[in-house]
């Protein structure tokens, strides 16, 4: 009998996983309750429901005696009325909370649990009460050996990743433990890790490392091919900054070019100064990118050590994309060191001028583990107890985390509000639907489901005021 190994991956509070008022959810109204369920449930299955990657991999790993399958809490309640001989649960700072109670849950039943993932990696001694086993570090090597030793029966408490893993070495994803049907699309493909920049209100730097440690390009072909023959739905490749390494994406994405995929990624904006790849992401079924502007202040780039793109080209390098064929996600930050009152207008002025498609207008949440939260908690201007890991949480933003540096907290939020209710309405998002270079239906998908987002995010910000006066 093969030892059963479930693998959990948490909903978030809010966002992406559903649109709920994270202040008064019971107080909304019974149709408008209603109304929030439905664009929940439509939000996860048209837009972003995509597999847990991480736990793809993890399920990916060949153990003999061992039989691993995904749970993923997004569409189902944790199956307690199978067997099981371990759970892994993959934490994230903001889910932190829920992850230890399904924990304690579970080993009052005397379920063995095994806690993983970035907030494990962080704060392993906040985890370790809640757990049987840690496992620190990218799990891509541990993984087999934790998995090993379950068999064995000698599972010991710790398994950390020294040297993160070597990804050229050939690591195939199979996906028989996803419910495909679920999903927007199953074809998630990492091409590397780690990030060469140093931005301070991000962790992927501080958890990947500084240098890019690629997949081989002749594995990413094979898998590119055999996911197409199993699903023909669109791709995503999850990479921070697909472009990151000119060379290899200009490499990958002309051998890619007679698979005939359509796909989706990240980049930085400096493609559009990038011809020839532009033209081999375009020839490769490219049609729409991600693209982090965060600022467009150089005060606050310089602030937050955004260093990467200048701002005097981020506009020309967003038109050149756009002109190419490919849709583009921007998404930004306000309230940043550098930025004062006058940067919505700024904001709303380079959108115009852009015609970006999907603007995304963030708050910047200092998640514990970044420099900035360091930063945040010694000048005393978080909103949170920085102690207790477990009061961060994820939001779409409906929550300020902290105090601005420049701005007095309720002037922030009504301008942030007023400009949320200028970016996100129907018209906008009918015309940038009708204007965006591909993808149109999607984008105007979006932007409709981000102008109820948004007005959910204005109703919160309203109550956590009056509950901080
Ligand atoms: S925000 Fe992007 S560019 Fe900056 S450190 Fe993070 S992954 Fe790298």
């Amino acid at each position: 009998m093969n030892k059963q190994v479930a693998l959990v991956f948490l909903p978030s509070d809010s966002g992406v996983d559903g649109a709920r008022s994270i202040y008064s959810e019971e107080s909304v109204s019974g149709p408008l309750r209603w109304f929030n369920g439905t664009v929940r449930n439509l939000i996860k299955k048209t837009q972003f429901a995509i597999p847990p990657l991480a736990l793809m991999i993890l399920a990916s790993v060949e153990a003999p005696g061992v039989e691993q399958t995904i749970c993923d809490l997004r569409f189902e309640p944790f199956p307690f009325d199978r067997t099981w001989d371990l759970v892994g649960i993959s934490v994230q700072t903001g889910m932190a909370a829920k992850a230890f109670a399904l924990a304690g849950e579970l080993r009052a039943k005397g379920i063995p649990v095994v806690l993983g993932g970035a907030h494990v990696t962080l704060f392993a001694d906040s985890c370790r009460p809640h757990a049987d086993v840690l496992a620190i570090g990218e799990a891509d090597d541990l993984w087999g050996k934790l998995l090993k030793d379950l068999v064995d029966g000698t599972l010991k408490p710790e398994y950390r990743t020294e040297t993160p893993p070597d990804l050229s070495r050939p690591r195939p994803v199979v996906k028989t433990s996803l419910q495909k049907n679920r999903y927007f699309t199953t074809n998630l493909v990492q091409t590397g890790r780690g990030c060469p920049y140093r931005c301070d209100f991000c962790n992927v730097h501080v958890l990947n490392g500084h240098t890019l440690r690629q997949r081989r390009i002749g594995d990413l072909v094979d898998e590119i091919r055999r996911f197409r023959e199993d699903d023909r739905r669109i791709f995503f490749f999850v990479d921070d900054s697909i472009n990151a390494d000119p060379a290899f994406a200009l490499e990958l994405f002309t051998r890619l070019e007679p698979l005939g995929i359509r796909w989706f990624g990240q980049a930085t904006t400096a493609l559009g100064q990038q011809p020839r790849l532009l033209d081999a992401f375009t020839r490769s079924g490219c049609q729409a990118l991600l693209v982090g502007i965060e600022s467009i202040e150089t005060a606050s780039r310089d602030a937050h050590r955004k260093t990467q793109n200048r701002s005097d080209e981020l506009a020309g390098n967003i038109k050149a994309i756009r002109q190419s064929g490919i849709s583009l996600y921007g998404s930004f930050i306000y309230g940043l060191d550098g930025d004062t009152l006058d940067t919505p207008a700024a904001i709303l002025d380079f959108i115009a001028d852009t015609r970006l498609d999907v603007p995304g207008i963030n708050i910047l949440r200092p998640n514990p583990g970044t420099k900035v939260f360091d930063r945040l908690r010694e000048e005393g201007r978080l909103l949170f107890d920085p102690d207790d890991l477990a009061s961060f949480r994820y939001t779409f933003g409906q929550e300020m985390l902290y105090r601005p540096k420049n701005i007095p907290l309720p002037d922030f939020i009504a301008s942030y509000s007023e400009l949320t209710r200028k970016v996100f309405n129907t018209g906008n998002a009918i015309r940038r639907g009708m204007e965006a270079p591909s993808i149109k239906p999607a984008v105007l998908l979006f932007n409709l489901f981000y102008a109820h987002l948004y007005s959910l995010s204005r109703h919160d910000l309203r109550q956590q005021l009056e509950r901080l006066d």
